[in-house]
């Protein structure tokens, strides 16, 4: 059970409509900006969480997938506002061998979005 202490901390992002809600704890280290084919395309900045970690919420038929190649992520968007909200693990393999959580942190409020720290990966 968590404390109200621990519930105010929660931090949440929403696609553009607002049909997409992400809520999820504070970061725990620098976003990632991933320089891989797709992140970069999508412009991506990613925050990893567990499963459990995450709650989402959509309006009913908001959410659709995209999974390429191995497909073993699936970068989940809205379908009215077409942003990219997170990425799921589909299956698990050698390289995504946790089942986890990728939230977009392009999809924050301005104001956060500043004090955001980030890094940039490679990702290839
Ligand atoms: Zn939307």
């Amino acid at each position: 059970m968590a404390t109200l202490h621990e519930q105010t901390q929660q931090r949440t992002i929403t696609c553009h409509c607002k049909a997409i809600r992400l809520t999820f704890p504070p970061l725990r280290e620098p976003a990632n900006e991933c320089m891989c084919s797709i992140c970069r395309r999508y412009g991506a900045l990613w925050a990893y969480y567990k499963v459990e970690e995450v709650q989402i919420e959509d309006d009913g038929n908001a959410l659709e997938g995209y999974a390429w190649g191995n497909k073993v992520l699936s970068f989940n968007r809205c379908r009215h506002c077409g942003c990219m909200t997170h990425y799921s693990i589909l299956r698990q393999t050698e390289t995504e061998p946790e089942p986890r959580i990728a939230v977009n942190c392009r999809m924050m409020e301005r104001e956060e979005y500043e004090r955001l720290e980030s890094e940039q990966s490679d990702g290839d």
